[in-house]
């Protein structure tokens, strides 16, 4: 849909994004481990985490840091006093029937409010600059995993795992400024970097999850949730856009509700009617002191911030002569950008090395859904590619097709050029037999090209073909004007 349409729609998305404090080594209450993935279910819990009777929780002292560290990095305002509420409500997921959360409502003050993020979101060829508003962050405890055979909807039962149950997260909550799916992607995409400069990894499954609220021209919210990557983010948005689009062409009522992206099914489903707040009894957390944070302490974690995207974009741009544009969409992962920079460590030419990492490689995960850290291709192997090109050895194309096949394979470039013969062609004598080869096969279309200076591609793009894309297009395109000059001379 374009961007025209989308406003023509009244489009209005806020987030709801949920940050797994991946760096920390224990739950957020209670001293069980939090490395969860792997692990046998329901092995990592204790009397605090699963909320039995006469347990007491204590509250992890880094966690407060890192939610201050992220409050920071957003532009957002610490309190200075911050506090537990009790957020009831009876699921499988939730082992004590209520979750330590925070609110920011009768007399409830969350960790962080305000801040904001700038994105940069490009719409064909036109990049344009917004600024997504964050409400608040605040600091609550994972709910258990729930597992459905088959899908939500039809399982017969469900199994429940307690291991992430008190897990750390960071809840971040957006205005609803976000007007397009896409700009909801890369808003994630800024918060996730944003996240990895601090030092949390987020690449792992689940780590960072997000729920979103859409509505149509101001029309009953509609929150649709467990949406677990960035690619599902854009088709869930997308989905739920064209699903309540449809139903005011036929005047059908968009009812507030709860909707669950289905993954498998590639679309979303009613769950509940949409709880009011009050359905959820917040009330302060008797069991846990309110926190006091100093405005010494605060300044101390600033003071020891590590560079973030915005200010390494800058620094790209300075160091490396980029465009804005490259630096940006190279700082949107810290791995893609730390990849980056060791190519240009032992290569001069930044700008083709930082159009390689984007039109090519990123270009080629995006379409795989493949992170930067899944991949086994080092700076090291893009050098030598580019090497290769730069030497002769190879075109450009060819070393397109190579770079694929290094995503594909893990085998260095020179390996896959050696396996498949790739060389650029470049004696003369070697392509006239191939120009002669496609000069037989397609007599109409030489007799075109006699005529119609156009359709000489056609007879080059052939050679190409049958070539491998490996003849050097200079001498190709000569040796076939040459021929074609015979020929006319000939009638
Ligand atoms: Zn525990």
């Amino acid at each position: 849909m374009s961007k025209k349409e989308l406003e023509k729609l009244g489009v209005m998305i806020g987030l709801e994004v949920h940050i797994q404090l991946t760096n920390l080594k224990t739950k957020l209450f209670c001293g069980c481990s939090s490395d969860y993935r792997g692990k046998p279910p329901n092995s990592l819990m204790c009397p605090v985490c699963l909320g039995l009777p006469g347990s007491l929780p204590s509250l992890n002292k880094k966690a407060v840091e890192y939610a201050i560290m992220t409050g920071l990095a957003l532009n957002a305002k610490i309190s200075h006093h911050t506090l537990f509420y009790r957020k009831n409500y009876y699921y499988p997921d939730m082992p004590k029937n209520f979750q330590i959360s925070q609110y920011d409502k009768a007399g409830g003050i969350p960790i962080s409010s305000g801040g904001e993020i700038v994105i940069e979101v490009k719409n064909k060829k036109k990049t344009h600059k917004k600024e997504i508003t964050i409400t608040r962050m605040q600091i609550e405890e994972d709910p258990g995993r729930l597992t459905y055979p088959g899908t939500i909807d039809t399982a017969a039962y469900t199994l429940v795992d307690y291991n992430r149950a008190g897990i750390c997260l960071l809840e971040v909550v957006t205005e609803p400024v976000l007007s397009s799916p896409r700009e909801a992607r890369t808003f994630l995409q800024k918060l996730r970097s944003i996240m990895e400069h601090l030092g949390v990894d987020c690449s792992i499954e689940g780590a960072i999850r997000c729920d979103a609220n859409i509505s149509l021209m101001g029309g009953n919210r509609v929150e649709v949730k467990n949406i677990s990557s960035f690619k599902d983010v854009e088709r869930a948005l997308s989905h739920e856009i064209w699903r309540q689009e449809q139903s005011i062409k036929f005047q059908h009522e968009i009812p507030q509700e709860t909707r669950h992206w289905d993954e498998k099914r590639k679309m979303t489903i009613s769950l509940r009617t949409k709880e009011e707040e009050h359905d959820y009894r917040y009330f302060p957390e008797p069991d846990l002191a309110p926190i006091n944070i100093t405005q010494e302490f605060i300044d101390q974690i600033k003071s020891n911030l590590p560079e973030l995207p915005d200010e390494r974009k800058i620094r790209l741009i300075k160091e490396y002569e980029l465009p804005a544009y490259n630096a940006e969409v190279i700082v949107s992962s810290k791995k893609l950008a730390d990849f980056y920079e060791e190519c240009c460590k032992s290569y001069s030419n930044f700008k083709k090395v930082s159009d390689w990492v984007i039109n090519s490689l990123l270009r080629r995960l995006n379409e795989l859904n493949l992170d930067i850290s899944e991949i086994k291709i080092t700076s090291d192997d893009l050098i030598k590619l580019l090497n290769l090109i730069d030497e002769g050895t190879i075109h450009n194309k060819t070393a397109k097709y190579v770079l694929e096949k290094m995503i594909k394979t893990e085998k260095p470039p020179a390996i896959i050029i050696e396996e498949e013969n790739l060389y650029r062609i470049s004696d003369p004598k070697k392509i006239e037999k191939l120009v002669e080869k496609i000069f037989q096969e397609h007599p109409k279309a030489v007799q075109d090209a006699l005529k119609h200076p156009k359709s000489v591609k056609f007879l080059v793009g052939q050679v190409m073909e049958i070539s491998n894309h490996t003849a050097d297009p200079r001498i190709l395109n000569k040796i076939v004007e040459k021929r074609l000059q015979q020929l006319k001379k000939r009638i």
